[in-house]
């Protein structure tokens, strides 16, 4: 998409500090990062969200986040990790281009886990949510 930041980046139209790189998988550290070694790894092709990546790409993905996770552990040694991805608007997704987030942790960061994100869990049971995917 040419008018895509990740696009651009991909193409090497704007530069990045690389962690990991494949045929089909870029990650490279965020530019404004949530903690040391904050990294985006991010589909070459453009996609806007995991729901229209392929099965086979979402494979290669999967495989390049471990490989950029081992990566980032070996230099960094982080404690642990929050890793995920903003999906839509709703989910806090600013860059139209699909990308998981790769935080690593440390035991003294003061930082939260991935319940922090939102807790509105609304009036209806679980039980009444579960017949809806029965
Ligand atoms: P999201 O809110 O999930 O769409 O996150 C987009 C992420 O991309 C943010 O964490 C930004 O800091 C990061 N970002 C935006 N532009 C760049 C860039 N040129 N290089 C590295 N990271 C970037
Ligand atoms: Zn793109």
């Amino acid at each position: 998409m040419d008018n895509c930041i990740f696009c651009k980046i991909i193409k090497k139209e704007i530069p990045n500090y690389t962690v990991y790189e494949d045929d089909h998988v870029l990650a490279f550290l965020d530019i404004y990062p949530r903690a040391k070694g904050h990294a985006v790894v991010v589909p070459k092709l453009h996609t806007e969200t995991l729901l229209e990546l392929n099965d086979e790409l979402l494979g290669f993905l999967m495989t390049a986040v471990k490989r950029t996770q081992e990566k980032i552990d070996h230099v960094l040694q982080p404690d642990g990790y929050n890793v995920g991805w903003n999906h839509g608007e709703a989910g806090g997704q600013v860059v139209p281009h699909l990308h998981i987030h790769i935080i690593p942790r440390w035991n003294d960061d003061g930082g939260s886990n991935m319940h922090a994100i939102v807790n509105a869990p609304g009036h209806t049971s679980v039980q009444e949510i579960s017949t809806l995917f029965a």
